[in-house]
């Protein structure tokens, strides 16, 4: 639990969590379904869409070694997990949301469409979840598909735009143009009136906005200021002290936010790779300690997990050839020998 926010349980071994809000977005879009019967219908439906969406981030990211959980909160869903590992494992994963949607939304459409055809008439209350389930199946993964960033199209965008025009570049183009939607959506939004539709998109305006002008000085925004920002040192430091206390994904959290700051300096950059791998070997993700090892500081705590790492994979070999690295002759004599002991 997490002040307003409640975990429900879990759906093929993600965590998924309910906020109280979203009793209130579901609220408001159930209001105006006429009777009880449709109020109930539409909220199932919006409650089932929704999770598969998220559910297809989800899947795609926990196949990814990404630890991946989902949230249903009041402007919809979310799927939080760990940065993938390029690019293109990116892409897949936003990409899966709306298209698990849209999967989902299709299929209800084709029960519909072949009992139209056989002639069969569906009873009225099922007939009525699957318009539901098709309308918003279809009509909630295109409008995330449009290229406002942070939305599925926005990242999809996004990252398209990195790519062809460079990280700085790349960066503007990207908020600018969603800034360019985001007004065309709330001119629409307003002249048709769509309270939450506007709502939403200035937020998503307000948010473009931000990470623009944390980019660099368009709009004669100020520069951001230069040398780390001693919040993100306070965070590792805050990390390291939850990695010694055991809470492994508390110190991969807060490794992961420290990252995430501007003009952190490369050796607080490897620092927090190096606590992110460490945490994921202590957690059980060896796997995912040796992908991201090549970018954390080459200390002897971390050939250490590595060490584990790979012998919790059963690569004896691999673990062996690892005591050959200089760092290895740096551990208290007490490891080394527990280490060798584990190889055998
Ligand atoms: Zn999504």
């Amino acid at each position: 639990m997490n002040g307003m926010t409640f975990r429900i349980g879990a759906i093929a071994g993600v965590p998924v969590h309910l906020s109280i809000w979203y009793f209130i977005l579901m609220v408001f879009f159930v209001q105006d379904m006429g009777g009880p019967a449709e109020m109930v219908l539409f909220g199932i439906a919006m409650t089932v869409s929704l999770l598969t969406h998220e559910m297809g981030h989800a899947m795609v990211a926990k196949w990814q070694g990404l630890d991946p959980s989902v949230t249903l909160h009041g402007m919809g869903g979310h799927c939080t997990h760990l940065p993938a590992s390029s690019d293109k494992r990116d892409a897949v994963l936003v990409a899966a949301g709306p298209g698990a949607g849209l999967v989902l939304g299709l299929s209800a459409g084709v029960i519909l469409f072949v009992a139209g055809r056989a002639g069969a008439s569906l009873p009225y209350l099922a007939e009525t979840f699957l318009t539901y389930m098709l309308w918003i199946g279809v009509v909630w993964s295109i409008f995330n598909l449009l290229p406002i960033y942070p939305m599925d199209g926005g990242k999809l965008t996004r990252l398209a735009l990195l790519r062809l025009f460079g990280a700085d570049r790349g960066h503007k183009i990207a908020h600018i143009s969603s800034l360019v939607f985001c007004a065309g959506g709330l001119a629409l939004a307003i002249v048709s009136k769509q309270i939450f539709l506007g709502f939403i998109v200035a937020y998503f305006a307000y948010q473009n906005w931000q990470l623009l002008q944390a980019g660099s000085g368009v709009f004669g925004a100020r520069p951001a200021p230069k040398g780390p920002d001693p919040q993100a040192t306070a965070m590792l430091m805050e990390a390291e002290d939850a990695l010694e206390d055991g809470d492994y994904k508390e110190a991969q959290r807060l490794a992961y936010v420290a990252r995430s700051m501007p003009n952190n300096s490369d050796a607080m950059e490897a620092h927090a790779w190096e606590i992110v791998c460490i945490a994921a070997q202590r957690f059980g993700q060896p796997s995912e300690c040796e992908r991201l090892a090549s970018r954390a500081s080459q200390t002897p705590r971390l050939l250490e997990s590595l060490i584990l790492a790979a012998l919790a994979r059963g690569a004896r070999d691999t673990a062996l050839k690892l005591t050959e690295n200089s760092n290895f002759n740096k551990l208290p004599a007490q490891r080394r020998q527990d280490l060798m002991a584990r190889i055998g």
